[in-house]
């Protein structure tokens, strides 16, 4: 059976049809107007209706979108990163594309994604956190995405892990989010390098054009993996936060596997995955009696989010 995936992001919506291997047999993606939700939404129908065309045996149409989805009534709640809110986008595509539409958290999509046909494959029970802009995160559990009573479960960015901590765009302090996406790579890195490590960051600042506050996560990782070893000690601390949070998920839900993914992920790969793995060692419970949960690195890239919610779509097919 052939469905339709599309990821719907803060910068661009992709789409892809996607076979019962997990293969995508079309591709496409368009720039997304993130302060314009009547634009997004015709920018979704657009791709929709285009991937019908290439696939006119596509079943059905899922979407992961970006934001807090009910998923029962496919209503976007509202999202951080582009200016829509209690929005009927399941209700609005199936009128417009004349097909079965399903919408989810686009984390929860990927995190499918991966436990299918990624670094999550052929496991049990599985937790993926998307470490990004923000950090997102997905449960799968009995191959199935869990998403509590409401369905806006597994906000695993905004669980606090360091009460009283930096400001998170949710309004909380100390948020997962606040202190180990990457944007806190970026957070990090400007107050270090505004203090007496100032002659440290010489090479970040470099890549900043002088101005600490134009520091951004992106510059940390590409001086990171050049060696420079403020950039390097920026992501052990960035690490040993993200690991603390994955230690708190360890410790609720035994997780057959972690699978982290997202572009900051992607972008400094071991960097920050050795030091968030001696981490959480550290923080889980029982640490010297019970087996290691792997920590393993999201295999499918940025086309997760596409084949994940076009799995999902295989619900109405
Ligand atoms: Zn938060």
């Amino acid at each position: 059976v052939l469905t339709i995936g599309i990821d719907v992001g803060g910068t661009k919506i992709a789409a892809g049809v996607v076979d019962d291997d997990g293969h995508l047999v079309a591709r496409r993606h368009i720039p997304t107007q993130p302060h314009d939700p009547v634009a997004v939404v015709a920018g979704i129908t657009k791709i929709a209706t285009e991937m019908k065309a290439v696939a006119p045996a596509a079943a059905a149409v899922g979407v992961g979108a970006a934001g807090l989805v009910d998923v029962r009534t496919g209503t976007v709640l509202g999202a951080p990163n582009i200016a829509w809110s209690n929005l009927h986008l399941r209700s609005m595509l199936e009128q417009r594309v004349k097909m079965p539409v399903i919408v989810d958290n686009d984390a929860n999509v990927a995190g499918l994604a991966e436990a299918t046909y990624g670094a999550g494959r052929g496991r049990g029970d599985q937790v993926m956190v998307t470490v990004g802009t923000g950090i997102g995160g997905a449960i799968v559990i009995g191959g199935k995405i869990y998403r509590g009573a409401r369905g806006i479960g597994a906000e695993a960015g905004h669980i606090v892990i360091a009460a009283g901590g930096a400001k998170c765009p949710c309004g909380n302090l100390g948020c997962f989010e606040a202190m180990a996406s990457g944007n806190a790579i970026g957070r990090v890195a400007r107050e270090r390098a505004a203090g007496p490590e100032a002659s440290d960051a010489r090479a970040v600042l470099e890549r900043a054009g002088g101005s600490v506050d134009s520091i951004t996560g992106e510059m940390v990782g590409d001086a990171a993996r050049e060696g420079d070893a403020f950039a390097c000690s920026v992501l052990a601390e960035v690490g040993r936060w993200l690991g603390i949070g994955l230690a708190s998920l360890v410790n609720l839900l035994d997780p057959d596997i972690v699978v982290v993914g997202g572009g900051a992920a992607a972008g400094t790969g071991e960097l920050l995955l050795g030091p968030a793995r001696a981490s959480m060692r550290e923080h889980v419970i029982g640490h010297d009696w019970r087996a290691e949960t792997p920590v393993a690195a999201a295999s499918l890239g940025f086309d997760s989010g596409v084949v994940g919610a076009a799995i999902l779509a295989r619900e109405l097919a």
